[in-house]
């Protein structure tokens, strides 16, 4: 007699009652995409039934909560099995776009509109606070980011009650603990404390004042991080410590800036997830780690002990802070190509798809047979999306064998114009 050695789980129980199948796809919809991503995830049922939940920035919110799930009308049940998790975003005040800072600062929570809120050890509320650094012309990053770290830094605490109360009356089932940013080396030990307690105050607070929700509501921590901060091993070493010691029911990756060409910077994201992972194993509790802002090379860090990976719809993900950055020239955006796993412009795809038809079977790409009209483009190539992604893709993943998951992934980048990735996929380092 010999024992088969167990397998590890490929199932979590989330505290809402969700089962989620590992490794999961959580889909980000911005503000304008829940009516696309609703009609998406209800007309084509079969091909985005790989879409274990939605992620919702919490400045998106009152859009969404209207446009994706129609609270009026009768519930679906499609859409609500769906894990929800609202996600605080507040790096957008340190790194985000300017529109993305407004849109936070002009959300209504309990007290008032968010960036209303006062401290006695500033002059000004947050908002101009925000706006008067983010506005400053001739300041390097480095130097704004250590502005941002003094004048912002007294409001964080001031605003996490109110933070947590808005993620949870929107029905979060994954509580994100609201945190900031770890940005630039020379500042990153007081960022990487500022996050720490921040965590493990959020921690508390949901202990003490939304106790009624702790049995539902799974807790997660936030690492919100520039890609070159993961290069340094003592950054790393705080960074999983106060994983440990806060005890999260899940785990958060950002990577806010990377450059998926940057191979010594890519090796040291996926160590660092791989690191994470065999920190959480010793420490004996199952703890998902979940990659958010991540598209193709989501998969690759499955590979490297990620369970859960959470990608934007059929755009660029990698919020990069420079203000100066061209924007995507195409104003009709991409379609992404089910074989080479690439986006196509609009005039690359008519060419493309002149003599065959589109390239790919879901359901939008079958009933629209050929690339079509620039007025539906957008819609089209977004539906489309969600059901290679949501559909095909992690269905493959769903279906390759656990212990060789790389093997297949290899196999699909190789035949793909992502061959830089296959480089990262020689063995299976960590297991989710
Ligand atoms: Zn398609």
């Amino acid at each position: 007699m010999w024992s088969v050695p167990e397998t590890p789980s490929r199932y979590i129980d989330l505290k809402c009652g969700n089962r989620l199948e590992l490794p999961a796809l959580f889909l980000h919809p911005l503000h304008h995409e829940g009516k696309i991503l609703r009609e998406t995830i209800l007309d084509t049922s079969a091909q985005t039934q790989h879409v274990a939940g939605f992620v919702i920035s919490m400045k998106d919110w009152p859009k969404l909560s209207q446009t994706l799930y129609q609270p009026t009308i009768v519930p679906s049940p499609r859409l609500q099995e769906r894990v929800r998790i609202v996600d605080p975003e507040l790096h957008l005040l340190f790194t985000g776009l300017d529109s993305d800072k407004r849109d936070l600062l002009n959300l209504k929570v309990t007290s008032g509109k968010l960036g209303d809120r006062k401290i006695p050890e500033a002059k000004k509320n947050l908002r101009d606070t925000v706006m008067a650094i983010a506005m400053q012309e001739g300041l390097s990053q480095p130097s704004k980011s250590k502005q941002y770290v003094e004048e912002l830094y007294p409001f964080m605490s001031s605003i996490l009650f109110d933070v947590m109360r808005y993620l949870i009356d929107a029905g979060t089932e994954t509580l994100i603990a609201p945190s900031v940013p770890i940005t630039s080396k020379a500042i990153a030990l007081k960022q990487i404390e500022m996050a720490n307690r921040l965590s493990s105050d959020s921690k508390v607070l949901f202990a003490s004042r939304f106790a009624n929700y702790t049995s539902s509501t799974d807790f997660m921590v936030m690492i919100a991080v520039n890609a070159h901060i993961l290069e340094n091993t003592e950054f790393c070493e705080r960074l999983i410590a106060m994983v440990i010691t806060t005890r999260p029911d899940h785990v958060g990756i950002k990577v806010l800036d990377l450059d998926e060409r940057d191979v010594p910077r890519v090796e040291a994201v996926l160590k660092f997830i791989a690191n994470l992972r065999n920190a959480i194993d010793v420490f004996g509790r199952q703890i998902p780690i979940h990659i958010f802002n991540v598209r193709e090379f989501g998969y690759v860090t499955f590979c490297h002990g990620a369970s859960v990976i959470e990608m934007p719809i059929a755009r660029k993900p990698y919020m990069h802070i420079n203000r100066n950055n061209p924007t995507d020239p195409s104003q009709l955006g991409r379609y992404t190509h089910p074989v080479d796993l690439v986006d196509y412009t609009y005039d690359q795809l008519a060419e493309m798809s002149a003599m065959n038809g589109l390239p790919c079977s879901c359901t939008p790409c079958q009933n629209r047979r050929e690339i079509g009209d620039k007025d539906t483009f957008n819609e089209f190539r977004k539906k489309h999306f969600v059901c290679l992604k949501g559909g095909f893709e992690m269905d493959e993943i769903h279906k390759a064998d656990a212990d060789s998951l790389n093997i297949a992934l290899r196999d699909k980048f190789g035949r793909s114009k992502q061959t830089g990735l296959v480089a990262y996929l020689e063995r299976i380092v960590a297991v989710p």
